[in-house]
């Protein structure tokens, strides 16, 4: 699909308004340049049905579309999707509903002198955005404005969003939301393995016969890849390790309901009685790890009294997981949240992936050190967002990638950095300084989700010029923009996401955006000719066109996608997982893990031990905020801050529509509190109220709130792991007060 571009940012805008106009079925069909606008084919009638992946959770289960007159009508899921094999959960179900929710943006919004949002045409958000963007830079300087991204957009997009601000625009700084998601696993597996690659493939978990959870509760953060679980052949052992008794936790084989943060103690202390009664794998040590030594000196200190005491779990419960793992065959360990959002969260994935690789858990069917993802497209951020790593999983730092990049992009290689920029909370810290002066924020929605709140929103207040682009005007950042820019959202467009397995699959246009918003990418291209660098992108024509581009951008790396030969192999094959080098092909439906052949990505080869003390919680309990406060996922049906799935009346039945707090039937009875009254949670930061829960899922001490309502973050604290600037979501401490009849 190459547009024309021969004038300025109106004539630009009128093309791709028209552009994006008319018949859905005109905008589905397969044309040379990629999906998008041409003949209806026969094939593609308006009662055809399409494929697409899903644009939740980055299980990215495959679904078809069904279409009626031109219009998506329904979905179901695809049962030749391997990711899938015909299931779905609540969300992808519902996936049309947030679609048609009536708080979408429709036209672009500029606040005037009122202090009120009020409509404007994207010729003037565009000359806005460009004029107010450049002032501040030229005031300043580049790195006054900054960006922050999102794990819910295509790769295309984020790909094109990365080189549009860092080369075209002049920015140093950008970020996105997986930073609160990801950033641990990212540098936790590039340290241990010289890259951020997660090992395996959802067929593992059928070929396990022990699968170890931690922070983990995929029967409602992941259901698909739960079910995956329970096709299970082998009778396998299940252990999870969470403080609260999850639903995945009633259905393990051993559940270790250890001291919240004490996660490292235990895997440490694990370790040593893996070494004491010679449940290692020798040659594989010998072979593919350094470090093994000073890493067995180091666990040496975690006896079994030691590692009972620090964890609260009886010795017999922890010489049973040992003799576990040390008798498995194939033994996989998997997490999620409950690891990457912590203090310490880089060494405790790495304590699990020290744990495959001193018993050879890797690189086999069944086994490895596995990352759950959360987005639907944090892996695609993760490896070519350009904003804390160099396009295509390259560094900022080394001059040979450097050069890479700007003869295949054909720019200046001046225009790129040489170091990285600052990471989502530094930004933060940074606008709080009033060293950044303007924000574009995309698809993602910081006033709810960063960590402590009335932190967040007081520092986005300080803001002298706030752009945000999303789907809806209704968020809670939206509301704050003094520009909003209307985007497509989910099924509106056309791109691809990578999900956990590293699986780039396929999404198509099912339906046409509202009114004149627009696909980010084509968004992007209107910010790059109005700013005045659009040359610079002219190769960027259409999302197929930037694929190939990040196809190129790959050669050589380990996520080295050249085999990939376009948007129509991705379709037929049913999503392919990198790497797939050039000359390389795949079967449809395959499922391929990494490091079968023991080598791993640093110059050595060889996968390194990482290990250091466990670090005190940043903020333990006292008499005055006697609880530990855990977060999570609620449902299956929600998502984050349920910017989308709270547009769904169907999944609105499905989970309860005010705020509540699981609390241990001994503190209820302690504090006189009784199911389902209101009670205040508070902490140093802030509180709200609540309904009370009474549940044995939490232990005395304990209560938990689910991340998605608005005021959780209210309560939490802004501390981060120091390798991945994670916030840690999941500890601080709150008291609990109940509410008077009358209060
Ligand atoms: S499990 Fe994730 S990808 Fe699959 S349908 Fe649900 S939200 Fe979509």
């Amino acid at each position: 699909m190459n547009r024309p571009v021969k004038t300025g940012p109106a004539e630009l805008a009128r093309q791709i308004l028209h552009q994006s106009d008319g018949p859905l079925t005109r905008q589905l069909v397969r044309t040379p340049g990629g999906f998008g606008l041409g003949q209806v084919p026969e094939r593609l009638a308006p009662d055809a049905t399409t494929t697409a992946v899903c644009g939740f959770c980055s299980t990215g289960c495959g679904l078809e579309v069904h279409l009626k007159g031109g219009a998506a009508i329904n979905l179901s899921p695809a049962r030749d999707y391997p990711v899938n094999i015909g299931m779905a959960c609540p969300k992808g179900w519902e996936a049309l509903a947030p679609l048609r929710a009536k708080d979408r943006g429709t036209v672009p919004l500029l606040r005037n002198a009122h202090g009120e949002l009020a409509p404007v045409s994207w010729p003037v958000a565009l000359d806005t955005f460009t004029q107010r963007m450049k002032a501040i830079q030229k005031k300043h300087g580049p790195a006054s404005v900054a960006f922050l991204s999102t794990g819910q957009i295509p790769t295309e997009e984020m790909a094109l969003l990365g080189a549009l601000t860092k080369f075209g625009m002049g920015m140093v700084h950008g970020d996105g939301n997986t930073r609160q998601c990801m950033a641990t696993a990212v540098v936790a597996y590039k340290q241990a393995f010289g890259f951020d690659a997660p090992p395996y493939s959802y067929r593992d978990f059928e070929e396990s016969d022990v699968l170890v959870f931690v922070g983990a509760n995929p029967c409602i953060a992941h259901p698909i890849l739960w079910e995956r679980v329970c096709k299970n052949s082998h009778s396998p052992e299940i252990i999870v390790v969470d403080p609260r008794r999850t639903e995945t936790a009633m259905a393990a084989t051993q559940h270790l309901a250890l001291a919240p943060k004490s996660d490292l103690a235990l895997f440490y202390g694990i370790a040593k009685c893996l070494i004491e009664r010679g449940y290692l794998d020798q040659e594989f040590i010998a072979r593919s790890v350094s470090g093994f030594e000073a890493f067995a000196a180091h666990v040496a200190d975690y006896d079994l009294a030691a590692t009972s005491e620090a964890t609260g779990l009886a010795p017999d419960v922890i010489e049973r997981v040992v003799d576990t793992i040390g008798r498995g065959k194939r033994v996989s360990f998997w997490w999620t949240m409950g690891v990457n959002q912590s203090h310490e969260g880089v060494r405790l994935a790495q304590a699990l992936i020290n744990l495959a690789l001193i018993t050879g858990n890797i690189g086999r069917p069944g086994t490895g050190a596995n990352s759950i993802t959360g987005q639907c497209n944090a892996m695609g951020s993760r490896l070519f967002s350009n904003t804390t790593n160099l396009l295509g999983g390259h560094d900022f730092g080394n001059p040979d990638h450097r050069a890479k990049i700007a003869n295949i992009l054909q720019i200046d290689e001046s225009l790129i950095q040489q170091e990285d920029g600052l990471d989502y909370d530094q930004i933060m810290e940074r606008i709080m300084a009033g060293k950044i002066k303007a924000l574009w924020v995309v698809a993602t929605n910081p006033a709810h989700s960063w960590i402590n709140q009335a932190d967040a929103q007081d520092i986005l207040s300080r803001l002298e010029f706030l752009v945000v682009q999303d789907m809806y005007t209704s968020t809670e950042t939206a509301t704050r923009a003094h520009l909003y820019l209307p985007a497509a959202g989910w099924g509106e467009k056309e791109g691809t996401f990578i999900n956990s397995e590293r699986r780039i699959s396929l999404l198509k246009k099912v339906a046409r955006a509202p009114g004149e918003a627009l696909a980010d990418f084509y968004i992007f291209k209107l910010i790059a000719d109005a700013w005045g660098c659009g040359d610079m992108f002219r190769g960027w024509s259409s999302p197929e066109a930037a694929f190939e581009i990040m196809r190129e951008l790959s050669r050589g790396q380990p996520c080295d996608i050249t085999g990939i030969t376009g948007y129509d192999m991705l379709d037929d094959r049913r999503g392919v997982q990198w790497p797939l080098k050039e000359g390389e092909d795949v079967e449809v439906k395959s499922e391929r893990r990494l490091f079968e052949d023991g080598h791993f990505f640093h110059s050595d080869g060889r996968a390194r031990l990482l290990f250091e003390a466990p670090r005190a919680v940043p903020e333990p309990t006292d008499e005055k905020y006697p609880f530990v406060l855990l977060s999570g996922r609620g449902s299956s049906s929600q998502w984050h801050t349920q910017t989308r799935t709270g547009k769904s009346a169907v999944l609105r039945k499905l989970y309860p529509s005010e705020p509540y707090v699981e609390v241990s039937p001994v503190d209820a009875s302690k504090l006189e509190l009784q199911p389902n009254e209101w009670v205040t949670v508070e902490s140093r930061r802030g509180k709200y109220r609540a309904r009370v829960h009474v549940t044995h899922v939490v232990r005395p001490g304990q209560v938990f709130v689910p991340m998605h309502y608005p005021t959780a973050n209210l309560l939490t604290l802004a501390a981060f792991d120091p390798y991945s600037r994670q916030p840690s979501y999941k500890h601080c401490a709150v008291r609990l007060e109940k509410i008077d009849a009358f209060g």
